[in-house]
């Protein structure tokens, strides 16, 4: 909705940096300039922003980095030039086409982000599995997001986030698990602050093996050794057995498998579980009796559980918490993964991803994918998951793929092994880079680049962390010859001769996401556009014409399993064992985020008051190992992996456990240069279960560099 004030037409939009979704008002004056203020009436933020929110406009006013028209090399010996979008399409069009003749279906594919908003993930999807015939297509929420995405699924039936934000300020009880959201998810923990502030009685648990500022704020901080999530988890699941601290009825009428979870649990004493996690019993049994005891419980997570390659597993460890205490499906209690993107969620719900499908159907079920394909007028959809984000890079490295797309994310800084990632470019055939920026690095990398309209330039919509739709509304044109993304994938697919995309608005496509929805658990068929825009944001399902939306999920314990009872998931490992330090490599690299920065800084990055925070990547060290190491706070350091090497400052710190070091994962080659990439480090190397990376375990050497 479009409100004249002072001669500045406001419009209410939602923040498109992380997946708390804080409303946010935008007033544009005559000249397109756009400022930005949180919206007091939006049922997240009530008018607060973080820092990245409030700078936001300063990355849609300056324009001097954006991608204004197509460009396109007709060789790797040519640089790029400018074409026309005719031609910038034709020749998509001529190639896909040629290489899917030649090679089959799955020597392309598609590589998008949390960022898309959800029409966008949608007709992405819908062309690459019903019309390309590949499910290559595969999202940079595998990064982030898929090991909760599958944890989710085999406990609930599905993948559905239970709980809301409005039940923080119900719980009194808060495990926060390998996240930092006083930095990361910041409007979200200010709620929690608020909470405490007014209720002394509410206990904040921190587990991380940094002190991070969430940690600084817990009541109880526990810093283990990374890896041991699992043994932790179990041994409070222990505890709580052990001390009647759990709900026989909730266990008994509504979970299965509880007898094998507490034969696991029973496997590792409490003694040395905390030998194991570097802590002490007495802190396990403080935290078990504080949960046990608790009225409202709420688990919070992020990345420090997900990417990791038992991340699954760790998220399992921490859902039977939930299950075993019965605090599922109550107000103030219940499980709660905190996304990155803000869109991470509605690309879950449209099957963004290699293994999915729409709107939670599974692509191993035949009917499932008959489903589908009827709807979209399709013979069929293959039954052949795609590649995931990283087997994606290695096919284009060996060969097996020939040709990527790759719309609104940049893997050249953000994939773990970015060595292999430079070859895969190297080796593709056809490398597609729809974006908005060139200060992506990938676009360096990129046969044909096309030029895309960014926040506050297009309209859609867009899901939260707790399932909350929000409608974003165009409020002034993109620069130069920039288009809607989904514009670019429709004419792209009307140029490769398919039917069904012929849409004559964003609208269009969002109703027949609507209509595709019908019947299922994330029904959203009476959520119009129209009611977004009066009403402002929803969480689903939204199953009737006036239904309120859904806060809550499970509260009448009905899960989405054939037996609709949750499940008890055994981890199958309980220590992540993947590297062992060594005296070549004595620290545990662990990534990770920073305040003021987003992902690979293609935004932040252009807002020099968000760059005064920290202003050049810094490796953190413990200071009892710099004094062992010989390394001063702001000397060079040269950090080694099995993998590769990074020369950065090193940060030296009692904030971080010591034997374990960590850097930031936001800087690429434009910024500094190719040494200050985290991901030089990293590994490819996945959990089996999600194929989400381990970002937070690499063993890693680090010495004082010496200029040679
Ligand atoms: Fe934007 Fe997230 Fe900050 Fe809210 S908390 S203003 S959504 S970055």
């Amino acid at each position: 909705k479009f409100i004249e004030v002072n001669s500045q037409k406001k419009i209410k939009t939602t923040c498109s940096y992380c997946g708390v979704g804080c409303g946010i008002v935008a007033g544009i004056n005559p000249q397109s300039k756009v400022s930005v203020e949180g919206d007091t009436e939006h049922p997240v933020n009530a008018g607060m922003l973080c820092s990245k929110g409030m700078n936001l406009h300063y990355v849609v006013n300056d324009v001097s980095d954006r991608i204004l028209y197509p460009e396109m090399r007709w060789s790797r010996s040519h640089p790029r030039e400018r074409v026309s979008w005719e031609d910038a399409m034709d020749r998509a069009a001529a190639v896909f086409k040629s290489l899917i003749r030649k090679y089959g279906p799955n020597s392309v594919g598609f590589y998008i982000s949390g960022q898309c908003l959800t029409e966008e993930y949608y007709i992405a999807n819908k062309l690459t599995k019903g019309f390309l015939g590949t499910n290559n297509i595969d999202t940079n929420s595998r990064l982030c997001m898929s090991s909760a995405v599958v944890a989710y699924k085999k406990t609930f039936g599905e993948d559905s986030v239970p709980i809301s934000y409005e039940d923080i300020e119900l719980a009194d009880v808060f495990l926060i698990a390998g996240a930092n959201p006083a930095w990361n998810h910041p409007i979200l923990f200010r709620r929690l602050e608020i909470h405490k502030e007014k209720n002394p009685n509410v206990k904040v648990i921190v587990v991380d093996p940094r002190t991070t500022a969430s940690a600084n704020f817990a009541d109880i901080h526990l810093p283990i050794i990374p890896g041991t999530d699992i043994i932790l988890y179990n041994a409070i699941g222990r505890r709580l057995i052990e001390t009647g601290k759990i709900d026989d009825d909730f266990v008994k009428n509504h979970t299965e498998n509880f007898l094998n979870y507490r034969k696991q649990v029973m496997d590792t004493s409490l003694k040395d579980a905390a030998k194991l996690c570097g802590i002490s019993v007495e802190e396990i049994k403080e935290v078990s009796d504080l949960i046990g005891t608790s009225k409202g419980f709420i688990t919070m997570w992020a990345m420090g559980l997900n990417q990791s390659s038992i991340g699954t597993d760790k998220n399992f460890s921490l859902l039977n918490l939930s299950l075993v205490t019965g605090k599922v499906g109550k107000p103030g209690n219940g499980p709660f993964s905190l996304t990155g993107q803000p869109n991470a969620m509605g690309g879950r719900e449209v099957g963004g991803m290699a293994n999915l499908l729409a709107v939670h159907k599974d692509l191993q079920n035949p009917q499932d994918r008959q489903d589908v394909a009827d709807f979209w007028g399709v013979d069929q959809i293959s039954p052949t998951p795609g590649y995931t984000a990283t087997e994606m890079f290695d096919a284009l490295a060996s060969g097996e793929m020939k040709a990527v797309w790759i719309i609104c994310t940049n893997p050249m800084v953000s994939l773990p092994n970015l060595g292999k990632v430079e070859k895969a470019f190297a080796n593709a055939k056809f490398v597609v880079v729809q974006d908005i920026s060139h200060r992506s690095d990938t676009v360096a990398y990129a046969d044909l680049v096309l030029p895309a309209a960014g926040w506050l330039e297009k309209e859609g919509t867009m899901t939260n962390s707790e399932r909350r739709i929000s409608y974003l509304t165009k409020g002034i044109n993109p620069p130069g010859e920039a288009r809607a993304d989904v514009e670019i994938l429709c004419d792209f697919a009307k140029r490769m001769g398919f039917r069904g995309f012929n849409y004559t608005n964003t609208e269009e496509i969002y109703e027949e996401y609507c209509a595709m929805t019908k019947g299922t658990n994330i029904d959203i068929s009476y959520l119009s556009y129209d009611r977004l825009k009066n009403e402002g944001s929803i969480q689903w399902p939204v199953s009737e014409y006036r239904h309120p939306g859904t806060p809550r999920l499970f509260t009448d314990k009905k899960f989405y399993t054939p037996s609709q009872k949750a499940v008890f998931n055994i981890p199958a490992q309980i220590e992540n064992t993947s590297e062992k330090v060594s005296p070549q490599y004595p620290f545990i690299l662990t990534t990770g985020r920073i305040r003021d920065q987003w992902h690979t800084m293609t935004k932040t990055g252009k807002v020099a008051r968000l760059r005064k925070h920290y202003s050049h990547p810094v490796l953190e060290v413990n200071q009892l190992d710099g004094y062992i190491y010989k390394i001063k706070d702001g000397d060079v350091v040269e950090v080694k992996s099995k993998n590769g090497v990074v020369r950065v400052r090193a940060k030296l710190s009692k904030s971080i456990r010591n034997g374990v070091v960590f850097l930031p994962m936001h800087w690429g080659k434009q910024l500094e240069n190719d040494l200050n990439r985290a991901n030089n480090l990293t590994f490819t190397r996945v959990d089996p279960q999600s194929k989400e990376p381990d970002f937070k375990y690499t063993t890693v050497s680090v010495t004082k560099y010496q200029k040679p």
